[in-house]
């Protein structure tokens, strides 16, 4: 058992790696994967990979790449690059980016990334909310398995929950988060919330890993389109 060397990762901004074994994992969760992607039981592991804080994006516009969805695609090269040149021979295979049977909050909980907020984003006390999935690859590796990322939830401390008051479209009044308010208050044409989310911004945890205005508009404007494709 190998410990992993991800100093390529981290220096293109993809800084958040946890590898798993597969029997590790939920039974449910590993059943389904190998059901779609192993049949014959090749992978011994899951490696988690994700970003947190603004690196990424600097790295991602820094790269050659010009597409619709840059930050995947560059996770992609960037991540199968690694992994050759770590495992020469072997193959891996990419689940995410794509539509895997695999719940990723549920990955992040268990590496210790994912805490549940009020406005469902994951938070964790070292990141706060400014962290996010980037890869997930199924492989015949044999890493040691991470730690977990330790600490708990942020909001359990959080007296003032300022991210509920920040909430424009009063979507977490309830006492649980109301999806169908946040959307249609962010389809509105005055929306505050078209390239952001006014709650993430309020919430102090992490705040120095707060994504620049760019990428805020970059990641926003995707999920608004997904919004709107899907009404
Ligand atoms: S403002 Fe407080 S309750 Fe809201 S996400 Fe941040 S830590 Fe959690
Ligand atoms: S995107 Fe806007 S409406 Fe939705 S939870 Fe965040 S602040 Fe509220």
């Amino acid at each position: 058992m190998s410990v992993g060397d991800f100093t390529a990762l981290n220096a293109a901004g993809l800084n958040l790696q946890a590898v798993f074994d597969l029997d590790q994992l939920p039974a449910d969760a590993v059943a389904a994967l190998r059901r779609r992607y192993d049949p014959a039981h090749r992978y011994r592991q899951l490696i988690l990979i994700g970003h947190g804080g603004r690196s990424l994006w600097e790295a991602v516009k820094a790269s050659d790449i010009r597409s619709e969805n840059p930050i995947d695609d560059f996770s992609v090269r960037t991540v199968g690059q690694w992994f050759s040149q770590q495992f020469p021979g072997r193959t891996p295979e990419i689940i995410y980016p794509g539509d895997i049977p695999a719940d990723l909050q549920a990955l992040g909980s268990i590496a210790g990334w994912h805490h549940a907020s009020p406005f469902m984003l994951g938070i964790n006390a070292e990141w706060g909310t400014w962290f996010a999935y980037r890869v997930v690859l199924l492989a015949d590796t044999d890493l040691e398995p991470t730690r977990p990322l330790q600490g708990e939830s942020p909001c359990g401390r959080c007296t003032e929950k300022p991210c509920i008051a920040a909430c424009p479209a009063e979507a977490m009044d309830g006492g649980s988060f109301a999806l169908n308010k946040c959307i249609a208050y962010r389809r509105e044409a005055s929306s505050r919330c078209k390239a952001t989310c006014v709650a993430r911004v309020s919430c102090p945890v992490g705040s120095s890993h707060r994504y620049g205005d760019e990428q805020m508009r970059h990641a926003y404007s995707i999920s608004l389109r997904e919004i709107e494709r899907h009404r």
